[in-house]
């Protein structure tokens, strides 16, 4: 399962942080998830869950916000948001598009008790 791989990334992420913040237990987590990031949402929830166990944050609970695909037109300076990664401007017809969100996960808080 992709998400458990991701999920482990998070946490020595989550684990660093808490320990720059003297922390010994982080009680909730709020993660960006892309809609192009390859992660569903409930895999991430479920994987967290079996992850958290015996770590610092055995209590915590982790909450997703999923985001749309979104470019930017490097030509026209137009944003829109797309479904596929292959995608051309809907003003100017061109492919030469800048990515803005919707491509990976993203650590948006933290709480942690001190
Ligand atoms: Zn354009």
């Amino acid at each position: 399962m992709h998400e458990l791989s991701l999920i482990a990334s998070l946490f020595e992420i989550l684990e660093e942080k808490a320990a720059e913040k003297g922390s010994k237990r982080i009680v909730s987590v709020k993660l960006q998830v892309g809609q192009l990031s390859g992660a569903i949402p409930e895999l991430l929830k479920t994987s967290f869950d079996i992850y958290k166990k015996d770590t610092i944050a055995a209590e915590a609970e982790l909450e997703t916000v999923e985001v749309p695909f979104k470019v930017e037109c490097n030509v026209c300076h137009t944003q829109m948001i797309k479904d596929d990664l292959i995608a051309i401007c809907d003003e100017c017809g061109s492919m030469d598009l800048k990515t803005l969100q919707g491509t990976d996960l993203f650590l948006l808080k933290m709480d942690v008790e001190i």
